[in-house]
Formats: C-alpha cells, sequence, structure tokens
C-alpha cells in the first residue's frame, strides 16, 4: 500500500518465527514496517530492549522497508508521531481474538484515522508465542525449530550471563 506506514507492536521478549511470519507479511504489503518494541517499566523482560531490537534487525535484514523502533507511549500517540496509519497486529487462534477486538476497537476509539489490520500466520506458527518458547528455552528444551537463529544467539547469551551473575 504506497505510503502507507505500519506498526507492529509488542515486547517481542523474544522475536519468534511467529512473529518474523507477520513482519515478512505486512512488508510485503504496506510500503514502510516498523517494528515497535514495547518497553513498559512495570514488565520483567529476560531481554533488555537494545538485545530486543538487535534481534529483530538482524532478523529482518534482507527486508529493507522494515525498521525497528522503541516506543514508551500510548501506541495511537507513538503512531500518529511517526506518521503511521495502520497498526498491524498478528492473529494466532479464537484465544487472541477477544483481546486483540478489545484493544482494536480502544484504539480505533482512540485514533479514529489509525486502522489495526490482523494477518494470520502460516499454520506451523499459530501454537508459537514468546511466553511458551521462553518457557521450554528454560527448563533445557529444544527452542531453535521456533526462532530466528538471532533469537537462539540471545537467549544462550542471556542464559550464561544469568548462570555467571
Ligand atoms: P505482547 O508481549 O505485547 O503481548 P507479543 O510480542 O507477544 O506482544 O505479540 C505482538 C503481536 O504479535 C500480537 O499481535 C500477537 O498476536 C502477535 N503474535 C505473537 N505470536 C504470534 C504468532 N506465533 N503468530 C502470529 N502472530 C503472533
Amino acid at each position: 500500500m504506497a505510503g502507507t506506514v505500519a506498526v507492529y507492536a509488542g515486547s517481542f521478549d523474544p522475536l519468534t518465527l511467529g512473529h518474523l511470519d507477520i513482519i515478512r507479511r505486512g512488508a510485503g504489503i504496506f510500503e514502510r514496517v516498523v517494528v515497535a518494541v514495547g518497553t513498559n517499566a512495570a514488565k520483567r523482560y529476560l531481554l533488555d530492549p537494545g538485545r530486543r531490537m538487535d534481534v529483530i534487525r538482524e532478523s529482518t535484514q534482507d527486508l529493507p522497508n522494515v525498521e525497528v523502533a522503541q516506543f514508551q507511549d500510548l501506541l495511537v500517540d507513538f503512531c500518529r508521531r511517526i506518521g503511521a496509519g495502520v497498526i498491524l497486529r498478528g492473529l494466532r487462534a479464537v484465544t487472541d481474538f477477544e483481546f486483540e477486538f478489545q484493544i482494536g476497537l480502544a484504539n480505533r476509539d482512540m485514533a479514529p484515522a489509525i486502522e489495526t489490520v490482523f494477518l494470520l500466520p502460516a499454520p506451523r506458527y499459530i501454537f508459537i508465542s514468546s511466553s511458551l518458547v521462553k518457557e521450554i528455552f528454560l527448563y533445557g528444551g529444544d527452542v531453535r525449530p521456533y526462532v530466528p537463529d538471532a533469537t537462539f544467539r540471545a537467549l544462550v547469551e542471556a542464559r550464561d550471563r544469568a548462570g555467571r551473575g
């Protein structure tokens, strides 16, 4: 969509192949996709924001119209600030629907000019979530089928650092 900037926001703690699938699909539709990494001071993250952003940058190197940014404000305010007209979201299953529907309508209420667009991932990614990946990894399972290489390296690094600390 010529001229349309889409924002794909989330924690990305860490980036999964499900997220990457949505980013790729979005990059094929919109002129620019800004992947916005949320930094909510009240949340505990496994990877710090800089590391999460590096992982996304590394994993989207082949997509020239994808950028990575950090945001702390209300998502619609961030969108207005950077001139984005679309909020991109991924829908995995019915379990995502209620939450996504609620925040989608709230965002529209606050910012009627911004449209929320939902994309479906490939079926093989539907069960993947950041929290599931973290849980499998922390218990010693192999998460490589679910994450890009850069995520796997960041997880190993975080574990090694925690082990030393
Ligand atoms: P948060 O941690 O803020 O809930 P996430 O990083 O988990 O955010 O997700 C951000 C967006 O990516 C959401 O729209 C979510 O539905 C979508 N998403 C997460 N995992 C997948 C997946 N496996 N397939 C498709 N979309 C996904």
